[in-house]
């Protein structure tokens, strides 16, 4: 019995099926021994070559330009045996179809074979013998694989990784403090190798990783995914974030503004949910806005849009971190509240208490100290709803949304304090076809919204690396 370096596999209907990798490792096989099986083979490789001509001539150039390989027992395909009954009857199909048995079915993993494994079949894979000389038959796909995301969210002190399904339902993430030392290579370098971590963890390999989405929290440009000087990443001037990424983890990268990664991610798993028209508002230290219109993330010229905080509610107001006069942000955000309150806080009230002095005060403080009834307390808070109304109003007016979500101060804050007044408020200052059906209610996924955004965010990867070819 003569033994070849090539896999005889035309003889079963799973031959079609064989990757370069697993013919490879298979054990030897034998050529058909008599003229009648070699005749059976042929009518069936036949059926298969519509144009086998010149397919044939091209496939045995790129046949005889292999290397011959010593054949090995074993195969790592993951897949079940699909060998019919009574069809497999050659040696080679059954020892292909014994290896697949004992490999069984696909471990429950984030995604099918590694790539360091089964190396993501594309290559062919039949070869039989016969007047026609080792002839390669056409790749067929291999069976598709579970999407892994990666999601990598650029917060202010945090830094929030997740792996997560196709979907952008996180299936595993880490945290650490962001910590930027002032070197954006080397702050990249370490993402990446957090990644990896994670990877690893989870059993993933990192060229299985179908897309990265990054959330950002300050300026970038969406067309070259350059990160512009970020407030919080002392350092990072015009970083080529996406190219640098894309180059590590060879897949699309996509940068999506934190409050409109924040949006989508409320939109599909949080308070949005099932809704056409939403609106989200993060409302913790800076207010920052995301519009889905019509189903769809909304981002505007240069993805300018939803820049809420920024509309003015009062003209020649307070001054703003952007440096404008009377913006929301200046009456809403926490860090204007904590500047407010730092100057106005009487030293007696339960503000000032709790924050050990009114030096230390915060909006938590005093959302704390409302909750407990000081009187100065809720009228900050009623000053607060007020200017979130106005705020509202134009958002409205403007939009027409079915849900406006609000994230963190009126979350903590809750229903008294924040959303009854603001809903009776606008009540009056609203068409009532124009405020019919809308719903203005707290954010829904606390905690878990870091990992969801930046997951949302690598769910745009696709759609954004289509516009870019497109235009
Ligand atoms: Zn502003």
């Amino acid at each position: 019995m003569r033994t070849s370096r090539w896999a005889v596999s035309k003889f079963s209907p799973i031959s079609s099926t064989v990757t370069s990798q697993s013919v490879k490792r298979t054990s030897a096989i034998t050529r058909p021994r008599s003229r009648k099986a070699w005749r059976w083979s042929l009518a069936t490789s036949s059926a298969a070559f519509s144009h086998w001509p010149q397919r044939t001539r091209r496939l045995k150039r790129r046949c005889a330009s292999s290397k011959a390989r010593p054949l090995e027992s074993g195969s790592n395909w993951p897949y079940e045996n699909s060998v019919q009954p009574g069809r497999a009857a050659t040696p080679a199909a059954s020892a292909i179809a014994a290896t697949r048995t004992r490999i069984g079915t696909p471990p429950a993993r984030l995604s099918g074979p590694s790539c360091t494994e089964a190396a993501r079949p594309r290559d062919v894979s039949t070869v039989w013998w016969g007047r026609l000389e080792r002839v390669i038959l056409p790749a067929v796909d291999a069976p598709p694989r579970a999407p892994v995301l990666l999601g990598v969210d650029l917060g202010g002190t945090k830094l929030q990784l997740a792996l997560g399904d196709a979907e952008g339902r996180p299936l595993r993430a880490r945290r650490r403090p962001t910590e930027p030392s002032g070197d954006p290579a080397a702050d990249v370098a370490r993402i990446a190798e957090d990644a990896r971590a994670l990877l690893a963890e989870a059993g993933v390999a990192a060229c299985d990783v179908s897309a990265i989405g990054v959330s950002v929290p300050g300026p970038f440009d969406p067309d070259t995914g350059m990160v512009l000087r970020p407030p919080n990443l002392p350092g990072w001037d015009a970083v080529p974030l996406r190219a640098w990424l894309e180059d590590r983890f060879g897949c699309p990268v996509h940068l999506e503004n934190d409050a409109n990664a924040a949006a989508l991610a409320e939109w599909r798993f949080g308070a949005g949910r099932g809704a056409q028209h939403f609106v989200y508002l993060t409302m913790s230290t800076g207010v920052g806005g995301g519009l889905v219109l019509g189903g769809r993330l909304y981002r505007g010229v240069r993805a300018g849009a939803g820049e809420l905080g920024h509309v003015p509610i009062e003209w020649q107001g307070d001054v703003c971190s952007c440096g404008l006069r009377g913006c929301a942000e200046a009456y809403l955000g926490g860090a204007s509240l904590a500047r407010r309150l730092r100057e106005v806080t009487p030293p007696e009230s339960r503000v000032a208490r709790l924050a050990g002095g009114r030096e230390a005060a915060t909006a938590v403080h005093l959302v704390e100290a409302a909750k407990q009834g000081d009187p100065f307390a809720l009228a900050e808070m009623a000053r607060y709803a007020h200017y979130l109304a106005r705020l509202l109003s134009v958002t409205v007016f403007a939009l027409a949304p079915e849900v406006i979500a609000l994230g963190t101060i009126p979350t903590a804050a809750g229903e008294a304090l924040v959303f009854e007044p603001v809903r009776r408020q606008l009540g009056a200052h609203l068409w009532p076809r124009v405020a019919s059906g809308l719903r203005i209610v707290p954010a829904e996924l606390g905690d878990a919204l870091a990992s969801h955004a930046a997951l949302a965010a690598a769910r745009e990867a696709f759609r954004a690396r289509d516009e870019r070819h497109a235009s």
